[in-house]
């Protein structure tokens, strides 16, 4: 029988780097690892200055791997992370600093909310979980990632452009407790769409590293849809602690949230569970509730894949309105069914430690 997925990273955990002291998984230096019965795939992200060095690290990964029952073939692929030149700074049009995963000054933790398709609300759990979290009393900032439909000013009620007094620092935004900063404002909108990877990624450090975010228990990342060049940065560059992925329980929605589960795993990011969103519409008259795209689909393709299931969403105007009136549901109506989902989402997340 072919080893599974645990037991070849059981296998990459006995493997140290030498200068470090520690093992090449838990130094996160594996990158998308790939089981495939009797095959094997990883890269191993090294410094470039140690490449060679790391040559008879790699051949111990490879062989231990391949010591395992059932595997045939190991491919063990090294590559030096800056070998590709750093996207240049946006304003100097110098060359930034190209760092592997790294903590942001300040920010005690990384959650990424992603979403296989665009439209299922994952913009709006993002905004409502972000307030629902500062009124728990947490330093959050959020950052909306969404290079090509930046939503969250129009959510949390913010407008105008961040300032940056030098041309380096850049002074987020801030509302409903929350500090706020958006990829979109730093792009003029007719010129995203031929916004290419290194740009995205070169404007994505900047987020990352010039945003004055300040001391921050959580910052929560509104990813853009689907399994694109900012999430590949984003967990590349970024130690993220937890992703979450909201889908509605629609079976198109399903299967596209399947691809984005399938990217974090191979970018060695923990997924902290699913949300179901729209899960049953809730009318605002009489109350009566209706599964308009089925219900509990995600519920079942969590337990599928043995991930918690973190929020069932009801699909409500109120929700919305909230949203398009910039004070998000769980500041606006508080007291609402609507707000407890956001904040007993927020409370558990705090409990796990995630946020
Ligand atoms: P995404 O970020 O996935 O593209 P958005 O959060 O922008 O999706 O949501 C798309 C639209 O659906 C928005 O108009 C939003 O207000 C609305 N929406 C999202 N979730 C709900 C919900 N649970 N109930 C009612 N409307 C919702």
């Amino acid at each position: 029988m072919a080893a599974d997925r645990k037991t070849v990273i059981d296998a990459l955990s006995t493997i140290l780097d030498p200068a470090v002291g520690k093992d090449i998984w838990t130094l996160g230096m594996v990158r998308a690892l790939s089981v495939d019965g009797a095959s094997v795939r990883f890269v191993l992200e090294v410094d470039p200055d140690r490449s060679k060095a790391f040559e008879a690290v790699r051949m111990a990964a490879e062989q231990a791997v391949l010591a395992l029952p059932g595997i045939e073939t190991v491919s063990a692929v090294m590559t030096a992370h800056s070998s590709r030149p750093p996207p240049p700074d946006l304003q100097t049009g110098r060359q930034a600093e190209s760092r592997g995963p790294a903590r942001i000054p300040g920010v005690e933790r990384i959650l990424a909310i992603a979403s296989g398709k665009g439209g299922v609300g994952k913009s709006t759990v993002a905004a409502n979980l972000a307030v629902a979290l500062a009124a728990a009393g947490r330093r959050v900032g959020l950052l909306d990632a969404d290079v090509y439909g930046p939503s969250q000013p129009r959510m949390l009620g913010v407008s105008g452009r961040p300032a940056s007094p030098d041309g380096k620092i850049i002074l987020p935004l801030r509302n409903h407790g929350v500090t706020l900063m958006s990829i979109g404002l730093m792009v003029r909108e007719d010129e995203a769409v031929v916004w290419r990877g290194p740009m995205l990624m070169g404007a994505l450090q900047q987020m990352m590293n010039q945003v004055q975010w300040g001391g921050l228990d959580v910052l929560i990342v509104d990813l853009p849809p689907g399994t694109g060049d900012v999430q590949m940065t984003l967990t590349q560059k970024a130690e993220v602690n937890g992703a979450i992925v909201v889908s509605t329980p629609q079976d198109i929605a399903l299967i596209d949230a399947r691809k984005a589960l399938n990217m974090f795993q191979k970018m060695n990011t923990p997924v902290a569970g699913l949300i179901e969103n729209m899960s049953t519409h809730v009318c605002s008259r009489c109350g009566h509730e209706e599964p308009v795209f089925g219900h509990g689909g995600v519920r079942s393709e969590a337990e599928r894949l043995s991930l918690p299931l973190l929020a069932e969403i009801p699909l409500h105007v109120d929700i919305r309105r909230a949203s398009d009136g910039g004070a998000p549901v769980v500041v606006s109506s508080p007291g609402s069914a609507q707000a407890r989902v956001f904040r007993d989402l927020a409370e558990s997340l705090v409990g796990q430690g995630l946020a």
